[in-house]
């Protein structure tokens, strides 16, 4: 069993035995004992090997990841420097930013947002990045650029959304998500959409980086405090981008003279981004529970985003709201009685798991009464009547989020154990730094000390003394900004 993060908790309230019974099976079902999690790091290896080696096909597009070379090859020492500008099209707004590097691990940032609308998101794509482009130029017009203005501006693209990237400023929609729906966008270019909208205004401004945020989160640690091996997202979905050997992206096939001079020139890494977040996809080693098939089943994507459909932020609580109403159901808890909010789909947020189990942590301010702070969380926020509730009933439910965080955490750490022994540093001596971004990193009570206690499970207490994880924001900014950096770098190598 997992180590009970909660444990005071349990020792507070005698549980009556139908509720410990069903906590007890509960628990089983979500457990991951480290031999599983070796078995998922083992299965997910495979699925690295066969994503860096094989394109994938219609045929064989769930069976591994994708692991997309992003084409950008220059890691950020913290000593860039320069105005850039950058897009994050991918939310709710379009966000304008005009980052300038200081060259010390510091930078300064001035942005602007956007409101994207319906029409504009359902519209023709041209439409769109007109207005991306107007945008771009009212933010230049209304804030203006600290930039040299006869030089071009170099701007980075983060575009959150599924791309074939081919270089580093060229990559095709594949399809859209999060209700955009343009028309003509799919197996078009976006970056060339941008340029040509900027061109049609005549902005000064060069697209040279398309990026995913997990490679921008990725860029915007190694700046601020040096080598990173990954970067990760752990919010609405889970991602992760990490520096690979060129020489192992082998479905990009070089020859070994181009091996060579890459290595020669420098240019013999460079960022992948897994898409890890599709893992196991068609269920070869996660074991999955009747909670989780039956979020899958009435999500908008069956069968895909298995990993993450276990992780993020976005559905966690909704497989948490699956086993609490099994036990509303079984007559466990409430009485028997549930809310609407409780029955509706994806009625429990995440967040509610973050408040559930706030109480756990030092300094807390629920620390002092934690049944008091649950029971306030379950009537307030998941509208069960106070009289339905018992203190049992209390501890069952933080306990049912306990159990499905913590199964969540674990097979977080697979993802950074695998990225850890794909890249030998397992047995290397040196410092492994991962940057994360996302409210569960943020927000989620103990992730990190649940996600470094599988990995010492997995890789042992030597390897997990030098793994360091930092909380790495705003790679949508300034790391696009820095593959922006990272574009004008590799033109400048290649010049001479
Ligand atoms: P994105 O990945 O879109 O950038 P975030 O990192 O902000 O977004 O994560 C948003 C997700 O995190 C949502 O699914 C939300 O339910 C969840 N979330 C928001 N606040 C918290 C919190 N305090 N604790 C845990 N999860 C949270
Ligand atoms: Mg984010």
């Amino acid at each position: 069993m997992s180590p009970p993060y909660l444990l005071p908790l349990n020792n507070t309230v005698e549980l009556p035995e139908k509720t410990r019974a069903a906590l007890d099976s509960i628990e089983q079902q979500f457990d991951l004992p480290t031999k599983k999690l070796e078995e998922i790091v083992e299965q997910m290896l495979w699925e690295f090997g066969k994503g860096l080696s094989e394109q994938p096909t219609k045929e064989t597009k769930d069976t591994f990841m994708p692991m997309i070379p992003t084409y950008l090859q220059h890691i950020p020492s913290g000593k860039e420097t320069g105005t850039f500008l950058a897009l994050d099209l991918g939310g709710t707004n379009l966000r304008v930013c005009e980052v300038t590097l200081l060259g010390d691990s510091k930078w300064t940032m001035r942005q602007q947002k956007y409101k994207v609308s319906q029409a504009l998101k359902m519209g023709e794509v041209a439409a769109l990045f007109d207005y991306i482009a107007n945008s771009v130029d009212q933010f230049l017009t209304e804030i203006g650029t600290t930039g040299d203005p006869n030089e071009k501006l170099y701007l980075g693209f983060t575009f959150s959304f599924p791309v074939a990237q081919t270089a580093l400023a060229k990559g095709t929609l594949i399809n859209w998500t999060k209700g955009f729906e343009c028309k003509n966008a799919v197996g078009k270019d976006v970056a060339q959409l941008l340029q040509d909208a900027l061109d049609r205004k005549h902005i000064h401004v060069k697209c040279s980086a398309l990026v995913n945020d997990t490679a921008g989160t990725l860029m915007a640690a190694a700046y601020e405090r040096g080598d990173c091996l990954c970067g990760g997202i752990f919010g609405t979905g889970t991602n992760g981008a990490y520096v690979e050997d060129v020489a192992k992206i082998t479905k990009e096939s070089k020859t070994k003279e181009e091996l060579e001079q890459a290595k020669k020139d420098g240019l013999d890494k460079m960022v992948v981004n897994t898409e890890w977040g599709a893992f196991d996809n068609e269920r070869v080693v996660m074991p999955f529970t009747i909670f989780d098939s039956r979020v899958d089943r009435i999500s908008i994507n069956p069968r895909k985003q298995a990993f993450e459909k276990m992780i993020s932020g976005m559905y966690l609580g909704e497989v948490t709201r699956n086993v609490v109403l099994h036990l509303v159901d079984a007559q466990v808890i409430f009485k028997g009685f549930s809310s609407k909010s409780l029955n509706a789909h994806y009625g429990l947020d995440t967040a509610i798991m973050s408040a559930l189990e706030a109480f756990s942590l030092p300094n807390s301010d629920s620390a002092a009464d934690p049944i008091a702070s649950i029971r306030k969380c379950i009537t307030k926020d998941l509208g069960i009547a106070d009289e339905l509730v018992s203190d049992a009933d209390c501890v069952a439910v933080a306990r049912v989020s306990e159990i499905v965080g913590t199964r969540g955490c674990r097979l977080s750490a697979c993802a950074l154990a695998a990225t850890i022994k794909q890249t030998g540093n397992d047995k290397s001596d040196k410092e492994v730094k991962f940057g994360l971004d996302g409210s569960l990193v943020e927000f989620y009570p103990r992730f990190d000390q649940r996600v470094k206690d599988a990995l010492r499970e997995l890789l042992g207490e030597d390897v997990v003394k030098r793994v360091v994880i930092d909380l790495a924001k705003d790679g949508s900014g300034v790391g696009a900004a820095l593959c922006a950096q990272a574009a004008m770098a590799m033109e400048a190598k290649a010049k001479h």
